[in-house]
């Protein structure tokens, strides 16, 4: 049988009409009263499961939703998550409460071609973050061919990621995470030069890995958020009360270095909106990198978006990971967006890398302008940084087993 992507089986190996198919889909989208309020999450999925009814099979979607305490804990019910699913595929979707009852099973006999299952929360069941052999099992019982698209989960050893899909045979990936790895594997190996990757966030301590595994491939780095005054202060620029992780200084010396040495572009700010008080949402920019004893740096300045703008522009590909500055707060969002307009404008492949990175590209209007933005912030980083994903790595197909006639 035909191996695709990494040696994988994605859905189109697989004969499924009139089969049982388990999806794992990541629907862990943000709710606000029980409403959801951004379904990007459902739309990326909506491809794999349309296939899946298309060729006749018979589906049970899961997925984990929030982080409930208890089971029933009806603030992360599935049930909006059903409600939109069944809106946007104008479909009955049903949905089965208890987890651990027979219902999935006596509903599968009857199932009608326009019909679709959804299990309540996975995490209503305490074995699905403990990877229980014996919760997998039982939702193993449900199906005959296993297909996980839930990128954003799959950097977890949980249960229906990891336990459920290792104990069956007939098992591969959706759409989502196949163009997921295509685009991330391209960053790695075969990204249209010159390349750099947009660095902003919060802590250079959470992206350590992953610019260490990017420093390999990239050309230049640009930096932004949090993380540049970590950087700056290495560089003995006065960064005034902004965040800087002390503890990282070194790290941030020793690795300009080696940019350096290999000839590499590093660009930091130089300018900054400053701020005095975080909650006042006021600001001014300064006209040079340093920031005096009693501000704090929040967002990028004029100056460095312009040059920013212009690294962008003369890149074939850019990989962007983490916001420019604190861009939930109106006044010092300007950079982030600005970054999102600039990669909008140009003619790269551009890879949004998940979480906030994700969120500034929907809230700048930009999104729908990007190569690609993963779904999965952890994830994506995990996989950039080399290590083996358990969700990926639990669909690898058994060395002897024939497809699904
Ligand atoms: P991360 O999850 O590491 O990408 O970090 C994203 C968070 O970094 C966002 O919530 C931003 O508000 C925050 N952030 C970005 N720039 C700054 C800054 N200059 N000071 C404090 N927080 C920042």
């Amino acid at each position: 049988m035909a191996q695709g992507i990494k040696g994988l089986r994605t859905i189109r190996d697989f004969d499924i009409n009139d089969k049982v198919v388990f999806l794992r889909l990541d629907l862990n989208v943000p709710l606000d009263s029980g409403k959801i309020t951004d379904d990007t999450r459902i739309k990326a999925s909506l491809p794999t499961i349309q296939y899946a009814m298309e060729k006749g099979a018979k589906l049970v979607i899961a997925s984990h939703l929030g982080r409930p305490k208890a089971a029933g804990d009806k603030k992360y019910s599935m049930d909006p998550v059903a409600v939109r699913l069944a809106e946007l595929l104008n479909c009955e979707v049903i949905l089965v409460d208890d987890l651990r009852s027979d219902a999935t099973k006596s509903l599968l006999k009857g199932l009608k071609k326009n019909q679709i299952i959804v299990l309540e929360n996975l995490r209503y069941e305490p074995g699905e973050t403990e990877n229980s052999e014996e919760f997998a099992q039982h939702l193993a019982s449900f199906a005959q061919v296993y297909i996980n698209d839930a990128f954003g989960a799959s950097h977890r050893a949980h249960a229906s990621i990891d336990a459920l899909p290792r104990g069956m045979k007939y098992k591969g990936i959706g759409f989502l995470i196949e163009k997921e790895i295509k685009m991330l594997d391209m960053l790695m190996e075969k990204a249209p030069r010159p390349y750099i990757a947009v660095m902003g966030g919060a802590k250079v301590s959470d992206k350590i890995d992953v610019i260490e595994r990017l420093m390999d491939v990239v050309d230049g780095i640009v930096i932004g958020g949090a993380m540049a005054y970590t950087f700056l202060k290495a560089r003995g620029v006065p960064v005034g009360k902004s965040l800087v992780e002390n503890d990282k200084l070194g790290y941030a010396k020793e690795m300009m270095a080696r940019m350096e040495a290999r000839n590499k572009s590093f660009l930091l700010p130089v300018d900054h909106m400053v701020t005095g008080d975080i909650a006042s949402n006021e600001g001014e920019y300064t006209n040079t990198d340093s920031i005096s004893d009693n501000r704090m740096g929040v967002d990028i300045g004029p100056a460095t978006i312009r040059h920013y703008t212009k690294a962008i522009s003369e890149a074939k590909t850019v990989f962007w990971n983490g916001p420019m500055g604190i861009f939930e707060t109106p006044a010092y969002s300007k950079g982030t967006f600005a970054i999102a307009k600039a990669l909008a404008e140009s003619n790269a492949l551009k890879i949004v890398g998940g979480g906030d990175s994700a969120a500034a590209a929907e809230a700048s209007g930009f999104a729908d302008k990007m190569t690609h933005i993963s779904t999965g912030g952890g994830a994506s980083l995990e996989y950039l940084q080399g290590l083996k994903l358990p969700g990926i790595e639990a669909v690898r197909p058994p060395k002897t087993s024939e497809g699904l006639a």
